[in-house]
This record gives C-alpha cells, sequence and structure tokens, in this order.
C-alpha cells in the first residue's frame, strides 16, 4: 500500500523553544532541489492520434504554465470537435480491425510493457508531475508514479482472465472508451482510466485537465515507445469543450469521467437517452473522526495527511474534521503545533511537504472560501509557516468550531482548509458525517474494532479508512455514493466500468 503523502513523518524541527533562554531559534533546511537535468521536454506538444504526432485542425495552442514560479513549460494544442472525431474515428478502427481480436494474453504484453516503461522512467515523470502541477516532489516521486505503474500492472494480469472475474457470465468489451481527467493527480488518474480499458479490450480517446496535461502527453510517447497498435490509445489535449466533444461523440461507447459534481451532472445529462455506458468519479466532503481513545498522535499525522498534502488538492481529502469533545483540545493544539512546522514551498524540493496550488483559478477559490470563513464569523488559523512571494501558495488553514450548515463544511473547497467541528456521542458523529450531498470518503481513528466496524456500515462514503487515511491500492476499489459519483475504479471492480457482462 502507498501512504498517498509519504507521511509517517518526515517531522523537521524549524524551531524550537530554548527553556533556558526562553527564545525561539529556528533552524533551517538546506536547500534539496531534485535535478531537472534527466528530463526531456518539447517546446510545443501537438495531438496524440492514431499512433502520431498530428497538429491540431485550428493551429491553436496554449500555455501550460509552472505554478510554482508561473513560468512557462510547453505549449500544449487545442483539440477542436474535428480533431477529437478524427481521434474517435481511430480508436474505432483500432478497436475492430486490432484490438478486440487480439487475445487477453498479448493485450496483457502490451499493458505490462506500458508499466515497466513507467518505472524506468519514473524519475522524469514525477519531475515533470511537480512541474507541471506543483504538487511536492515527494509525492509525485513516492505516490503518483509508483501507483500509476502499479495500476497497469494490476491491469495486466487481468486481461488473459477476465471469465475468472466474472465465473458463469459472458464478458464483452464496450467498444470505445471516452476518458476525461482532473488536474490533481494527473498521470494516475489517466493510469486509472487507461489500464482496465485497455485490459478489457477497449480503445480510448484521453483528455487531461488543460493546466497539467504534460505526464499524459509523455505517457504518449511511452505508448508509442511499447509498440501499442496505433490508434489504441489517443491523447487529445484542450479545454472543456474539447471534453465535451468526447462526451457527446456519437461512436462513443463508454464515459469515465473524474472531476468536479458540476461538470459530472453537465455529462450526465449528455449521456441520457444514449446507449453510452458512464462512470462518474466527482467531488467530494470527507469526514475524518476522531474519538477519544484513538491513538492521538498518529490521528494527527492522519489529519495532515488528509488533508494539507497536495494543497488538499485529492477529491478523497478529509476535509471536515470531527473531534469527539474529550480530546479536542489537545487534538487542534498538537495539529495546530504541527502545522507551524509543515515545509511549505518549492515543490521540488526534496524536503517540501506541500507545494502551490495548481492555477491561479484554484488558488482564488480558496481565497474566496476562507474570505466567506471569515465573513461568517469563524474562528480562522492559518499556519505561521513561511510562504514564498511568487507562485501560487496557500497556508495550511484550520476553521474552528464551525457550524454544520456553514458553506465551508457544506462545500467542497480543494484546497488546504480544514473545518473542525466536536461531537459527543457515536450517533451524533454518524449524523454530522452523513449530514452533506457529498460520500466519496471518510477516516475513523479509534482502538475499538467494533466501532469501526459499526462506523463503516453506516457512514454513507465509498471508502472507509480506519486509523489511517488516504491510501490506495490497484485492488482495492474507489468511488463515490450521493454526489460523489458512481462505478468503482480498481480491483475487479474496475473492470465492470469497461464490461458488457
Ligand atoms: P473539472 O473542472 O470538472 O474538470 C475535469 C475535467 O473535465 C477536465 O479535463 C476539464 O477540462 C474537463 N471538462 C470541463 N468541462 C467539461 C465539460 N463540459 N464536458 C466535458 N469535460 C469537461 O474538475 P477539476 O477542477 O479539473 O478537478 C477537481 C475536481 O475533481 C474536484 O471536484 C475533485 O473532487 C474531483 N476529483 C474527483 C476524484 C474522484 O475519484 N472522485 C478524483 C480526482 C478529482 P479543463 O481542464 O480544460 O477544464
Ligand atoms: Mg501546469
Amino acid at each position: 500500500m502507498s501512504d498517498v503523502f509519504g507521511l509517517t513523518s518526515q517531522i523537521k524541527i524549524m524551531s524550537k523553544k530554548d527553556t533556558k533562554q526562553n527564545e525561539t531559534v529556528s533552524w533551517e533546511l538546506s536547500p534539496a532541489p531534485e535535478s531537472k537535468g534527466h528530463i526531456s521536454l518539447k517546446p510545443k506538444y501537438d495531438l496524440f492520434i492514431n499512433g502520431k504526432w498530428v497538429k491540431p485542425s485550428g493551429g491553436k495552442y496554449f500555455d501550460s504554465i509552472n505554478p510554482a514560479t508561473e513560468e512557462k513549460l510547453a505549449e500544449i494544442a487545442y483539440a477542436s470537435e474535428a480533431d477529437v472525431d478524427k481521434a474517435v474515428k481511430a480508436a474505432r478502427e483500432a478497436y475492430t480491425n486490432v484490438w478486440s481480436k487480439l487475445s487477453g494474453r498479448e493485450r496483457g504484453k502490451y499493458i505490462f510493457r506500458i508499466a515497466r516503461l513507467i518505472q524506468e522512467r519514473a524519475r522524469e515523470f514525477a519531475v515533470i508531475e511537480t512541474l507541471d502541477g506543483g504538487k511536492a516532489i515527494r509525492e509525485s516521486r513516492d505516490v503518483d508514479v509508483p501507483l500509476a505503474a502499479n495500476h497497469f500492472f494490476y491491469y495486466a494480469g487481468w486481461a488473459d482472465k477476465l471469465e475468472y472475474a466474472f465465473p458463469n457470465r459472458k464478458v464483452e468489451s464496450l467498444g470505445v472508451a471516452g476518458q476525461i481527467i482532473p488536474w490533481n493527480f494527473p498521470l494516475l488518474m489517466a493510469a486509472w482510466k487507461i489500464a482496465p480499458a485497455l485490459a478489457c479490450g477497449n480503445t480510448v480517446v484521453l483528455k487531461p485537465a488543460e493546466t497539467t496535461s504534460l505526464t499524459a502527453l509523455k505517457l504518449a510517447e511511452i505508448i508509442e515507445e511499447s509498440g501499442l497498435p496505433a490508434g489504441v490509445v489517443n491523447i487529445v489535449t484542450g479545454y472543456g469543450d474539447t471534453g465535451a466533444a468526447i462526451v457527446n461523440h456519437p461512436d462513443v461507447n463508454k464515459v469515465a469521467f473524474t472531476g468536479s459534481t458540476n461538470v459530472g451532472k453537465i455529462i450526465q445529462r449528455a449521456v441520457a437517452g444514449t446507449n453510452k455506458k458512464l462512470t462518474l468519479e466527482l467531488g467530494g466532503k470527507s469526514a475524518n473522526i476522531i474519538f477519544e481513545d484513538a491513538p492521538i498522535d498518529q490521528a494527527v499525522e492522519g489529519i495532515v495527511n488528509g488533508i494539507f498534502f497536495n494543497q488538499g488538492h485529492v477529491c478523497c481529502a478529509g476535509s471536515r474534521l470531527f473531534v469527539q469533545e474529550g480530546v479536542a483540545d489537545e487534538v487542534i493544539q498538537k495539529l495546530k503545533d504541527r502545522m507551524d512546522h509543515l515545509y511549505i514551498g518549492d515543490p521540488m524540493d526534496k524536503n517540501t511537504d506541500i507545494g502551490a496550488i495548481n492555477s491561479k483559478e484554484q488558488f482564488d477559490t480558496i481565497r474566496k472560501y476562507i474570505k466567506i470563513g471569515k465573513a461568517e464569523g469563524n474562528e480562522i488559523y492559518e499556519s505561521n509557516c513561511p510562504v514564498p512571494s511568487k507562485g501560487y501558495f496557500c497556508r495550511p488553514t484550520l476553521i474552528l468550531d464551525v457550524a454544520q450548515s456553514s458553506t465551508l463544511v457544506q462545500e467542497e473547497i480543494f484546497g488546504p482548509v480544514l473545518t473542525v467541528q466536536t461531537f459527543r456521542t457515536v450517533d451524533e458523529v454518524i449524523q454530522k458525517a452523513n449530514n452533506t450531498p457529498y460520500g466519496l470518503a471518510a477516516g475513523v481513528w479509534t482502538d475499538k474494532g467494533s466501532k469501526i466496524f459499526n462506523l463503516t456500515t453506516k457512514l454513507r462514503a465509498g471508502v472507509v479508512w480506519a486509523n489511517t487515511y488516504n491510501r490506495f491500492d490497484p485492488v482495492s476499489p474507489f468511488g463515490g455514493y450521493k454526489e460523489s459519483g458512481f462505478g468503482r475504479e480498481g480491483g475487479k471492480h474496475g473492470l465492470e466500468a469497461y464490461l458488457k457482462i
């Protein structure tokens, strides 16, 4: 299992009270930047259609920037409806003439090859993910890239065993899968989508998010290198309208979307009345629940892990904290201390805990929510760790003693902002935790197994972690309830989304 934010934990002491002289002394860590010398980035990326790099029909490109420095990294092609049509046609031909005719064993070989090539180029992928998306290199290196490779390995293993996955049922591939992914785990989300689709015998047209297209385009290079037949995987870059063109294309058989609930609703409406199969992995507002009998220090680490790493850009982030009254003061004090000692800054530095917010737009959204919190009269605690003056950086923030009805408790912020509520009884916390339109994940911290089992059956969340948070494994399914979407990715369940059974 990968601990998403790899944190058990690198506690770094930046300052400490010298008891004799009663003054604060600070130690700085020396910079430890990962090198960029080993990566190759082209100045301009075209579309990857039918195994070739093709110019966008409209001739338009947009910039991908490094959110930590605001520097331009590369130009990315903007795919029009006509380009999407070309990609879907290529995927259809590849499906009909090649991919659907190959045995599972042969398909598996290609998928294994992709997995191995990701491993071989892991360092390059980690650096590019960090440059393009702003997340700390420790996360891209220890979480995103290894998990992406693992997904390809895992689904490669299923390719020739589909009839064992669903005994006594006939399974068939669907055809062309249109896949749209967000910016928070760009390579990993591409792996979650492409690996099971290929294993089940489908071909793919994938659109990455506009701010983080680079690792999907680097994945296209690996796909080229793997010798995968032309047209089996096509990568089209662009804005929301490029995504909409995929969703609305009449020759797409399956739509897989990960992103916001608002766009998910638009897609569900667009797909209604067609025979396209749909899975939606949407937003979240997940509860992290700390009982009095919990191991408090571990729980504090789990809270930090749950919301502050990857700048809170995690769909299943533990963004609502519920602490039982008896330990509330202790937990909050320890949490504040820990927050003050987090390193926020250069995402390329191996000591950095929290990197840059992915885009100016997201940065403004987070600031807007903190302002709403202030206007609502909530007590707000912003960590006092130093932040760089350039780039989009946001301090970890607590919204304390907040009402269940507050906008900040109800809406997904998608940033390092944690609402804190207290509770007395088990029933009360279950009711509060479930009082949300979302249902993606939850965390429970207690030393009583019976309490854990009670809560896992009553919390309306797709994933419930016990005494840990944000752990992922390709073997276990992930997905939501309610407005967090439907369908599962990962594990055997993840195959169902790409098969007629
Ligand atoms: P988003 O705005 O919904 O965008 C997601 C993807 O959809 C992007 O590639 C986007 O393109 C594209 N898109 C936008 N409008 C579209 C339309 N009308 N039709 C088709 N595609 C369209 O989400 P985001 O801001 O990138 O990502 C953050 C959200 O993703 C959060 O709500 C988070 O909770 C959710 N998320 C969920 C999961 C999960 O597994 N449940 C995992 C990760 C993230 P552009 O980038 O060009 O706008
Ligand atoms: Mg970028």
